[in-house]
């Protein structure tokens, strides 16, 4: 008996799509917009907010009260994005991004996700062993630090505004985020002052 033939992903996408159109839930411009937004959006945007975190008390206080209304005070349309929500890092609590589920992911503020983020694996260790996970990155807490794993959600977006790292006083706003990276936005990373970083 030869096995069941399935669609492949693009068939079932377009099904999904045009279910969703035929029952009035979502419109071919809005689709285009909305994917328009993504392919502009990118980890610099995220990095960006973060910096500015990092030398501004008030922005700081906004974005983690209301991380979409910082990101709309930063240009980015939420208009239609679920929430968008920003984790705090403390010296004893270090916080790590995943969606178990599927792929949800901050994309107005960070585009795309990679693709192991939306891996099986990541979506599964991540909750089972975050520090074995966080190991692979080469991202080693000291001891007593706290891992806090926060599942992303179509209700909720997350990310994370890391610690910023000693060695970086007096350092601009340009400067910051060009130390932010994307795996930092999630937690599978930590912001580094490396000798590129240090010699800008
Ligand atoms: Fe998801």
């Amino acid at each position: 008996m030869s096995a069941p033939t399935r669609p492949d992903s693009p068939v079932r996408l377009e099904a999904l799509i045009g279910a969703l159109k035929g029952r009035g839930i979502l419109t071919e411009d809005e689709l285009t917009a909305r994917q328009a937004q993504t392919d502009c959006a990118s980890p610099e945007i995220g990095a960006r907010m973060v910096a500015r975190a990092w030398l501004d008390p008030e922005w700081r206080r906004l974005l983690l009260s209301d991380g979409s209304a910082a990101a709309e005070a930063m240009g980015v349309s939420m208009a239609g994005a679920p929430p968008l929500g920003v984790l705090e890092d403390m010296p004893r609590r270090h916080h790590l991004v995943v969606c178990t589920l599927c792929s949800c992911y901050p994309r107005a503020v960070l585009g795309y996700p990679p693709h192991w983020y939306k891996s099986f694996a990541y979506r599964a260790r991540a909750v089972r062993d975050p520090r074995g996970v966080l190991a692979e990155w080469g991202t080693v807490l000291p001891k007593g630090v706290e891992v806090r794993v926060v599942d992303s959600t179509a209700d909720y977006r997350w990310m994370v505004l890391p610690l910023r790292p000693e060695g970086t006083d007096g350092w601009s706003e340009d400067r910051l985020a060009a130390i932010v990276t994307r795996d930092a936005l999630v937690g599978v990373a930590l912001p580094q002052v490396t000798p590129r970083t240090v010699a800008v």
